[in-house]
């Protein structure tokens, strides 16, 4: 993947009746990327991509896309494309009409045109569709068709605000593999948005998490999973058990009143901080071979594991495991060092680090 940046958020603020959306926000997007936007309703996703498309002006900050300042520019004049959430194809028109509209308004020739058409019907998979009208499609298929129109647009940036938000799961799954293909056959920037950290996770290459109008996290799925750098983002993505805890000292830190060894230093010494653990990096044994001990409360079966709540010193642990216990089963907890990990409380929570009390 080229590491060129293709468009520059810089500085962006932008308010709505006197409310902050966005504050300050800087966002570099690489060629050929695959990057989501992701975070909870109303943190300033989609008025981040509005900004990139167009429809919105920021505030304050400007948009550069492939070195020139475009912040001013109409969304027509842009180089990108964008598909909404309602795939908004035009109803009196066949298939056909819907895709060659932009091409027609840019006055392509009619064996372009044809030709474009073919060849974006079999990118999604639709050929033979040409003659149908949309109210004949399924919502996955009109979907596809609208990114077909986008398509054949050649935008060097496609903007996508929650395009499979309207399908059922099987089919979102379907189009999940379908628009990577896509990506990496037509070798454009997608900007993604949507508030499903699964579909995050699955198909980008960066995903910047979003909360409150502010980015919490930008890297690789694989980053932002293992590696998260606050609780917010480890409570989003996945799920986690997520504790106050009180680092001792380098390489030890204590949950509920035990002391559990960790690979974390330089938090200093009794200082509060958020400690996450993954429900899949506890590992369950008989009573007194653990850290913890407690009682199973919940078990319910996820298909490929099972899914258990534990009640032990007071909190109620989140656990996944491929071998059931029944409810009522005495268990101890152990986690390994390296998958616990700490993190600074929000700053407003983290004013003074605590003495120690024994
Ligand atoms: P969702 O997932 O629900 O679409 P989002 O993260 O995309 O949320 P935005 O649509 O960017 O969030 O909205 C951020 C905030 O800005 C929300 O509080 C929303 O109500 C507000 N907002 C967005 N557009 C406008 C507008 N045109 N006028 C007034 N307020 C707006």
């Amino acid at each position: 993947m080229s590491k060129k940046p293709l468009i520059d958020l810089v500085d962006i603020t932008k308010s709505f009746d006197d409310t902050c959306v966005l504050d300050d926000l800087n966002l570099s997007i690489k060629e050929n990327e695959f990057l989501t936007l992701l975070g909870p309703s109303g943190c300033g996703k989609t008025t981040t991509l509005r900004i990139l498309g167009g429809f919105v002006t920021p505030d304050k900050g400007n948009v550069i896309f492939d070195g020139e300042d475009i912040t001013q520019v109409p969304p027509n004049k842009r180089n990108l494309n964008t598909v909404f959430q309602k795939y908004a194809l035009f109803p009196h028109m066949n298939i056909e009409e819907n895709i060659a509209f932009g091409l027609k308004i840019s006055h392509k020739s009619k064996a372009y045109i044809k030709d474009k058409i073919k060849y974006a019907l079999k990118l999604v998979n639709l050929q033979g569709y040409e003659k149908r009208m949309p109210s004949y499609l399924s919502g996955g298929q009109q979907q596809r068709i609208a990114i077909a129109r986008a398509i054949v647009n050649e935008p060097k940036v496609l903007l996508l605000d929650e395009p499979l938000g309207a399908l059922d799961l099987k089919l979102r799954q379907d189009m999940q593999y379908e628009l990577i293909r896509l990506k990496n056959e037509l070798g454009i920037t997608f900007v993604y948005v949507t508030h499903d950290q699964e579909e995050a996770l699955t198909m980008s290459d960066t995903v910047v998490v979003m909360n409150q109008g502010y980015i919490q996290q930008m890297g690789t799925p694989e980053d932002i999973y293992n590696e998260p750098e606050n609780a917010f983002v480890a409570d989003f993505i996945g799920d986690s058990n997520i504790i106050d805890g009180l680092m001792v000292r380098d390489e030890l830190v204590e949950i509920l009143g035990v002391k559990f060894a960790c690979v974390d230093k330089g938090f200093g010494n009794y200082k509060p901080v958020d400690v996450v653990i993954r429900p899949e990096d506890i590992i369950l044994g008989n009573p007194g071979e653990g850290s913890m001990d407690g009682v199973v409360s919940h078990l319910i079966f996820k298909g490929v594991h099972y899914e258990m709540e534990v009640m032990a010193n007071g909190f109620e642990w989140l656990v996944q495991s491929t071998v059931a216990h029944a409810v009522g089963t005495p268990v101890s907890l152990r986690v390994d060092p390296f998958n616990i990990q700490i993190m600074n409380k929000p700053e407003s929570e983290d004013e003074k680090a605590v003495t120690p009390d024994e």
